[in-house]
């Protein structure tokens, strides 16, 4: 061997390290999983072990780290959410194979046999039970984008299209943990895993799903587009991959319909902090305040209703049936949330058996999920009242007769997770196993007796039968009574000499103990059968195993909205077709619960837009309420087309189509991009986007740039959204100068949270009023917030002097009375626009000479400018 060939270990390592890619590689050494090279510094970092070294590789030490593999569960959690992938390499064969295929040396084959990434988690301790764990593929299609989603844990998968402007929202909605993409893609999102091109193929995509579902046609299923079926295709192509072969549990797809859903791009979601806050949690989010669920799956689905609100209003008030029912009834809401507390989460569990993963405690639960379902079914139906929408699903809570029978007679009563011992299949399933169990308690049973025999025949009463993983069972005495049983005639062998004892077998206990062996191992061999078997079941009844966890999660949600609106004195919404939105008594629910941890009370406000009165300019003092107000009034929105009830005393909602929340750059300093920049991207997105129905909150807008500039872009944003969009609205500003856009603009009005300065102290008493507000009380908040005397003493004469300045020039919105109209000012532009465009397309350039070209060229200019 020349010195820097490598070890056929490290051979090895390498060539599995190569199809590994861009994952860190656990390979498997006995008892442990060693990462090598650059992967042991990255897993040695993240998880704060020691990083070691072993032999060398090109002359130099090779670093190296490694995770025992019966705590691996605890560390692969811990780099996947530090953003890591992991391919795991295990033996393949026993030492013994090795041996037996290429002599003494021979190297024990590994291979890599699963991949552990983000998006493809099955495991529960690798799972947050109240979040659903989403993986993507997304792909382009002749301008159309594709999307196709699934939690692999419960088998759910989604296929949908949009315009490519859209793709962000639609992604920000699904918060995939692990995003698929065409490696080729230049559009492709930031930190997607680039997958080959071929595999996003929309006749890959339906070969795979017909395969998946054994059909011969997916109409069943639905409608799918090329886009959808090459997203589709991605996405299946990758679970193949990760899997190494062994496909999860995927349900039939369904198609996500356009414009179904509450449109909500990623900035208005995080602004609203929906399901995360802005410290990048669910403490303090809007899903926290409200989640009342008492089971994971009915956490899941309120976050997903919570992320897609619904825009059909007949969808919307079947929801809010069933909330109003369990509302009305807290005998009945109660009764439901006990039996729905005990259960195991019956999704993943399948999500689990079906991926080859599960183990007789999954099997169990699957039991117990189904026959509880069966009694929530039973307490419904009983129900004469029950309204409509319950109808729907009550079907699916039943129906499992069947394997529950089965699961209840072949299973104990709580199963292990644990397969290596047996003990999981009950008694009086089989007999043949029963009897196997019976011979060797018989032997064990037989056991214990010769033990009593032997201490008898010897008369050595410390004389006991041991047993241990190397010698098996054995007879052990104390050393100064060894010489009677090493006698050749005492029927006794010597095994072992300890310290203090001697161990010796006898032929008795031979044969009671390979009788224990064997049936033993028989028994084992049973339970795995049944074992199989009774997996087999479950994988044919999977799609209905399914809709019974998904309409046990659908009344869980109920019930927790219920509970919650009962909790906190909510109201039912009423939703309309009109383009309104009053709401009287609002509440923002995340603050109002903040406060009331402090014991404070939260002031209650109203808010009424309507056709004729649609744009709301909030002035008042910073810290007044005004960015609370704006919040509250779309989180009711956000919660009613969610089906829910929400934090006020009555509410008459116009259904929104899309919703868009904005906050002015100075509050996102943590941003990456210029923070200006980003408020305007963000800003332009509404101006083109917003249409008539949809309802937009503006705080600040304006307020990450210079005054001049800041004021100005406010107005040109406030006049297009009044008179171009069109849309509800509500626009918090500090610049008083902004007021003056009643006198134009015919469907905006004036409110401010007031406010009011008591012995030198400001009282914010965040209650709306109408009208503009009176001043700005910046140097009272400054005070209110510590600033020092002296630099407030200060600040108060260069106000003044200010103020004198504006008295006499007119102020900061001096000259703006000759301003035209928004309107008339954007078509006088674009008809000198048209002009020109007509100019310029009745040219025959050909037919110029370079001078006439240039003349024009001149002409054109003056024209553009004139
Ligand atoms: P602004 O946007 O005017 O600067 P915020 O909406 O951020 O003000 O409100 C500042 C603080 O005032 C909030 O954090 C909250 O503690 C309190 N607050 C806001 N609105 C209310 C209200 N309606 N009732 C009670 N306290 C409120």
């Amino acid at each position: 061997m020349t010195p820097n060939a490598p070890t056929p270990m490290m051979a090895q390592y390498l060539a599995l390290k190569q199809q590994a890619g861009d994952c860190l590689l656990f390979y498997r050494m006995g008892d442990f999983f060693e990462l090598f090279f650059d992967d042991a510094k990255i897993a040695a970092q993240v998880l704060d072990i020691a990083l070691t070294s072993r032999g060398e590789h090109g002359g130099a030490p090779i670093p190296m780290c490694g995770v025992p593999v019966h705590s691996a569960e605890g560390y692969l959690a811990r780099l996947i959410r530090a953003g890591c992938r992991v391919a795991i390499a295990e033996q393949v064969e026993t030492p013994e194979e090795a041996k037996k295929r290429g002599g003494s040396k021979a190297l024990v084959a590994r291979d890599i046999v699963r991949f552990v990434t983000a998006g493809t988690l099955t495991e529960e301790a690798l799972l947050e039970p109240r979040r659903a764990n989403v993986l993507a593929a997304v792909c382009e299609v002749r301008g159309v984008i594709g999307l196709a989603a699934c939690d692999i844990s419960t088998g759910r998968m989604e296929l949908e299209e949009c315009a490519p402007d859209q793709m962000g929202a639609a992604l920000a909605r699904l918060g995939a943990s692990e995003v698929v993409a065409p490696d080729s893609w230049d559009q492709a999102p930031v930190d997607c895993v680039p997958r080959p091109n071929r595999s996003f193929a929309s006749d890959e995509g339906e070969t795979r799903l017909k395969a998946v579902h054994g059909v011969s046609t997916l109409d069943g299923f639905g409608q799918f587009s090329r886009a959808m079926l090459a997203a589709a295709g991605g996405l299946v192509t990758y679970l193949d991959h990760v899997g190494r072969g062994a496909l999860p549990l995927l349900l039939p797809p369904v198609a996500r319909e356009a414009g179904t859903h509450m449109a909500m791009d990623e900035a208005t979601r995080s602004s609203l902090e929906i399901l995360v806050s802005s410290g990048g949690t669910r403490r303090g989010s809007l899903v926290e305040t409200i989640d009342r669920c008492v089971t994971g799956a009915g956490a899941r689905q309120l976050a997903e209703d919570l992320s897609a609100p619904l825009t059909d209003a007949r969808a919307i008030n079947r929801r809010l049936e069933l909330v109003s029912w369990l509302h009305d009834d807290p005998l009945l809401r109660g009764d439901i949330r006990g039996i729905l507390r005990a259960l195991p989460d019956l999704g993943r569990a399948l999500g689990r058996v079906v991926a080859g993963r599960g183990s007789p405690r999954d099997l169990g639960q699957l039991r117990d999920g189904l026959s509880e379902a069966r009694r929530l079914h039973d307490l419904l139906a009983a129900r004469t009242d029950r309204p409509e929408p319950l109808d729907a699903v009550l079907p699916s809570l039943a129906g499992h007769g069947a394997l529950c029978d089965l699961y209840s007679r072949a299973l104990v009563p709580a199963p292990p997770t644990e397969r290596s011992q047996g003990a999981y299949i009950a008694e009086g399933y089989d007999a043949s196993l029963d009897e196997l169990r019976r011979v060797s308690g018989n032997a064990r049973r037989a056991i214990a007796a010769l033990e009593a025999k032997y201490r008898d025949d010897t008369g050595i009463s410390a004389l006991k039968i041991r047993h241990n993983g190397v010698l098996g069972y054995f007879i052990e005495v104390p050393a100064k009574h060894a010489d009677r049983l090493m006698a050749p005639e005492s029927g006794f062998t010597h095994r072992q000499t300890m310290a203090g004892a001697v161990r010796f077998n006898a032929l008795a206990l031979h044969e009671e103990a390979s009788r224990i062996a064997e049936s033993g191992g028989h028994a084992l061999a049973a339970e795995e059968a049944h074992f199989e078997e009774l997996v087999a079941h479950a994988v044919r009844a999977k799609e209905a195993i399914a809709s019974t966890a998904a309409a046990l999660a659908r009344i869980d949600v109920a019930a927790g909205q219920a509970e919650r609106a009962a909790e906190g004195g909510w109201a039912l919404p009423r939703v309309v077709d009109e383009p309104c939105l009053e709401i009287t008594g609002g509440r923002h629910p995340v603050v109002e619960a903040a406060l009331g941890v402090r014991g404070e009370r939260f002031v209650a406000n109203d808010c009424a837009l309507n056709s004729q009165d649609r744009l709301w300019l909030v002035g008042g003092p910073n810290m007044g309420g005004k960015s609370t107000f704006l919040r509250q009034n779309a989180l009711i929105v956000l919660l009613a087309q969610a089906g829910g009830f929400v934090p006020a005393q009555g509410a008459t909602i116009g259904l929104v189509d899309r919703l868009f929340s904005r906050v002015g750059a100075a509050d996102n300093l943590a941003r990456g991009r210029s923070t200006f920049m980003v408020e305007m991207v963000e800003t332009a997105a509404i101006l083109s986007q917003a249409t008539e129905r949809s309802f937009v909150i503006l705080d600040e807008v304006g307020r990450g740039t210079s005054t001049y500039d800041g004021l100005s872009l406010a107005w040109a944003v406030a006049e297009a959204i009044h008179s171009i969009n069109r849309c509800r609205c509500l626009f918090a500003t500090h610049y008083h100068e902004l007021s003056r856009l009643a006198e134009t603009c015919d469907s905006l009005s004036l409110h401010h949270v007031r406010a009011r300065e008591w012995k030198g102290d400001l009282v914010l008493l965040h209650e709306l009023a109408e009208g503009p507000a009176d001043k700005s009380y910046g140097l009272a908040v400054a005070r209110l917030a510590g600033v020092p005397a002296p630099v407030i003493k200060r600040a108060k004469s260069v106000l003044e002097k200010l103020e004198k300045g504006r008295a006499a020039t007119g102020g900061l919105a001096a000259g703006l009375d000759d301003l035209p109209l928004f309107a008339a000012a954007i078509e006088a532009a674009e008809e000198k626009v048209d002009a020109l465009r007509e100019r310029l397309n009745g040219l025959d350039i050909d037919a110029l000479s370079p001078r006439e070209a240039l003349d024009l060229l001149y002409q054109l200019k003056a024209q553009a400018n004139g």
